[in-house]
């Protein structure tokens, strides 16, 4: 982890012979500071008390750090007292998350229940065919203008990511470096709609509290409504 508590519980980052506490557990701390992960905290002599927690990267550092640093690493509990940390957490509740590594669908849905309102940045870069297949996809397609966004509407299963990402009902953004984030912000059966969105905009409007624009998973209450209306 990026911090631990001080003993006067602020929130400090790892340092040659730094002491910690875990803000999420109380545990005591080791500063692990060498030269082939980036520096961070660890639990002494123990696993990580939260067991979705994934071991940090520097790409997990460079998206993190976008934002303001007590948005950073929020420990959340759910009913049941279970206790996870949010890579992000905005004071509104919407969590962003950060994935490197490789993730089950079914694990991720089980995550984004527990969140709530979560946004997944998913690391493109991590294995070289999904640019390759990506790319592939783009080019085979011509985007729709639509509110000055060009949409790519793309089948649910074109691309092993989509097939992992596409249909888990919430905002992805895949990221494949450079830029801009592509963002799937919208399905229908089994089409998937996406478009490129600027990073720093992404961040931007995340930090301000607003919303992605454009095109929009709709949120069940109001896809409610809208049938209540029809009727
Ligand atoms: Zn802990």
């Amino acid at each position: 982890m990026r911090f631990a508590l001080s003993d006067n519980s602020n929130r400090i980052e790892a340092t040659p012979g730094a002491r910690g506490t875990c803000p999420g557990c109380g545990a005591v701390m080791t500063a692990r500071c060498g030269t082939k992960k980036v520096w961070h905290w660890a639990h002494k002599g123990r696993d990580h008390c939260d067991h979705w927690w994934e071991n940090e990267t520097e790409w997990h550092r460079a998206w993190k750090n976008q934002f303001q640093t007590d948005w950073q690493e929020v420990p959340a509990r759910d009913e049941a007292g279970e206790l996870h940390i949010a890579d992000i957490k905005t004071p509104s509740g919407l969590v962003v998350e950060f994935q490197h590594s490789a993730i089950k669908p079914d694990e991720v849905a089980k995550r984004s229940m527990f969140y709530g309102s979560v946004i997944w940045i998913v690391d493109g870069g991590r294995r070289p065919t999904d640019r390759t297949q990506y790319e592939r996809m783009l080019a085979s397609n011509y985007p729709q203008r639509f509110d000055g966004v060009d949409i790519y509407t793309v089948y649910y299963r074109e691309t092993r990511l989509l097939q992992e990402w596409g249909s888990l009902g919430r905002i992805i953004g895949f990221d494949f470096g450079g830029e801009n984030i592509c963002l799937l912000t919208a399905a229908q059966n089994m089409s998937r709609y996406l478009h490129h969105f600027p990073k720093s905009e992404f961040v931007r409007l995340i930090s301000n509290g607003e919303p992605l624009p454009k095109v929009q998973f709709q949120q069940p209450r109001q896809r409610g409504l809208r049938r209540r209306r029809r009727l």
